[in-house]
């Protein structure tokens, strides 16, 4: 291990800090960053006594925090069928039995993915289980549409599930059928849950190999720490990583609340665990998705009489598991699309009062579609807004099928920013790409990376903005903020380099951007060519 300190200059730093905001020089000593400011009051430093890095012209930003991700589920996503980006029926078929055919033969276990979407097909139709049977016969295969909300399955998962045309729909699910009442082969919310049961778990040795590629790609897009959203099953993949002193990554973990038993849990408090791993908190919903129109909502939707969502967990519910939670000294990070969902959490945090503690805040995941009266309630109960702005720009489609006029009310990033509220960004992966890059230009430009239209010219963002929220209020948001998230003396060395100055170009720029070099606790993590180190 050296010794010396590291000297950074040469290129412009954003510290995300109030002062000094831009600097040009930093030294970084062993894992915390000792001094920032002005390379011209470095004059009398002795060249030898620091390691010497020319950033050339960089810039250095703190390391990006995703705050809302499934950690576990996207690296092992990535080991399997992937149909995003598959451009018509055929074409997902195609996929599909090209992965099936790299397996071995003798392996009869699930093939499952995830990605599709109908409407980006040619032709759009509704996949089948009898093409599906054609391409894999022998064994059961189960995709996820991209939302999550559906599932296409082969007749050999129907059967392992025992599911036939006369089962009947579980709650708060569907179990598709044609005409003549036989099976399709798609299942609906619940009704993945029949088939999935059946599929064994990956075991903790394959989720641990999916994790070692899944963490090299966090740190080639600056990616030193997440929020994660797992089943228990993930959280004990990622302590045993931490015990052996092999995870590489930030994780502060929720739980979900339906899956584990409330004494159990309770017992942990936030903030709770080690460098690398905490207890963020539980994980509760409030509604549904907008993309299967069940989001909550005071008024229907727009292409509707009288659908107005459902309520995942009922108000009284809500406030029942949040006052216990509060009470535990466990924050709650709450699900909420639709304006009567985030009115219905909102009014739960205001039950439990709004000075709980000092220690933890609670949060509301997505944020979605606020009514213009909850606006201010965020800041005046300290609520965190954990929003994902690519979701904003999936979701311009859906918007204006379904919300009509309401679009206005939807992902108010740049009415939020105003109001000073703690909001941080995250990308849902493995629904939408990891990449914060992706999430900034969202944010700043209200664009989709191969898009052209913004969902709402009057709520997008400043890069510096757009930064904070995939930093410093990512530090901010799990209470961890004193510790890293920006960069000025005392804090976590987590930075990176990037090729170019985001804050001064123009937008389009964000996407061709590199990342050329990740710190985290001022070790070099990945390094670009383009890195003069
Ligand atoms: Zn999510």
């Amino acid at each position: 291990m050296t010794s010396l300190k590291k000297l950074f200059y040469g290129g412009r730093i954003y510290t995300m800090a109030d002062s000094p905001a831009v600097c040009d020089a930093m030294i970084v000593d062993g894992d915390h960053i000792s001094w920032v400011g002005s390379s011209s009051e470095l004059s009398s430093v002795p060249s030898d006594s620091f390691e010497l890095i020319d950033l050339d012209g960089q810039i250095i930003l703190p390391g990006f925090i995703d705050s809302h991700t499934h950690l576990v589920f996207w690296a092992l996503s990535r080991q399997q069928i992937d149909l995003d980006g598959a451009t018509s029926y055929e074409n997902a078929l195609k996929i599909i039995r090209d992965f099936a055919s790299k397996q071995s033969k003798s392996d009869k276990s699930w093939l499952v993915g995830k990605g599709w979407k109908r409407e980006q097909w040619r032709k759009i139709k509704w996949p089948h289980k009898s093409e599906l049977d054609r391409s894999v016969p022998d064994r059961p295969v189960a995709v996820f549409s991209k939302d999550e909300h559906l599932l296409w399955v082969n007749s050999k998962a129907l059967a392992i599930a025992g599911i036939t045309g006369q089962t009947p729909d579980p709650e708060g699910g569907e179990i598709g059928r044609d005409a003549g009442g036989e099976t399709t082969g798609i299942l609906r919310d619940n009704a993945c849950r029949l088939v999935l049961m059946h599929a064994k778990p990956p075991s903790r040795r394959e989720a641990e190999t999916a994790l070692k590629p899944a963490f090299a790609e966090m740190y080639r897009q600056g990616c030193v720490g997440v929020t994660s959203f797992d089943n228990i099953y993930g959280f004990e993949v990622l302590q045993t990583l931490d015990i052996a002193g092999k995870l590489p990554v930030r994780v502060v973990y929720h739980f979900p609340h339906d899956r584990v038993t409330e004494d159990t849990i309770l017992r942990m408090k936030t903030g709770f665990g080690s460098e690398f791993l905490r207890i963020g908190g539980i994980k509760i919903f409030a509604d549904g998705a907008l993309g299967s129109q069940t989001a909550l909502m005071f008024k229907p939707f727009a292409d509707s009489k009288d659908n107005m969502g459902i309520e995942a967990t009922s108000p009284n519910e809500l406030r029942r598991i949040v006052g216990k939670a509060t009470k535990a000294g466990m924050a709650c990070a709450i699900h909420a699309i639709g304006d009567r969902a985030n009115r219905n959490v909102l009014d739960a945090f205001e039950a439990v009062g709004r000075n709980v503690s000092s220690r933890f805040r609670h949060r509301i995941e997505h944020c979605q579609i606020v009514h213009p009266q909850d606006i201010k309630r965020f800041a005046e109960l300290k609520v965190v807004a954990s929003m994902q702005p690519s979701h904003a720009t999936a979701d311009i489609d859906l918007m204006k099928r379904y919300l009509g006029s309401r679009q206005r009310d939807s992902y108010r990033f740049r009415t939020f920013a105003k109001l000073g509220l703690t909001m941080c960004f995250g990308s849902d992966a493995p629904i939408e790409p990891l990449n914060p890059l992706h999430g900034i230009y969202a944010a700043v430009t209200g664009k989709a990376v191969e898009g052209r239209i913004c969902f709402n010219p009057r709520e997008t963002i400043s890069v510096a903005q757009a930064v904070k929220g995939f930093t410093i209020a990512g530090a901010e948001a799990v209470g961890d903020a004193q510790r890293r998230g920006n960069l000025i003396a005392g804090k976590k060395a987590d930075f990176i380099v990037l090729d170019r100055d985001i804050m001064r170009l123009d937008a389009e720029q964000i996407l061709k951007t590199t990342v050329t070099a990740t710190y985290i606790n001022g070790e070099l993590k990945y390094c670009a060519d383009g890195f003069p180190d």
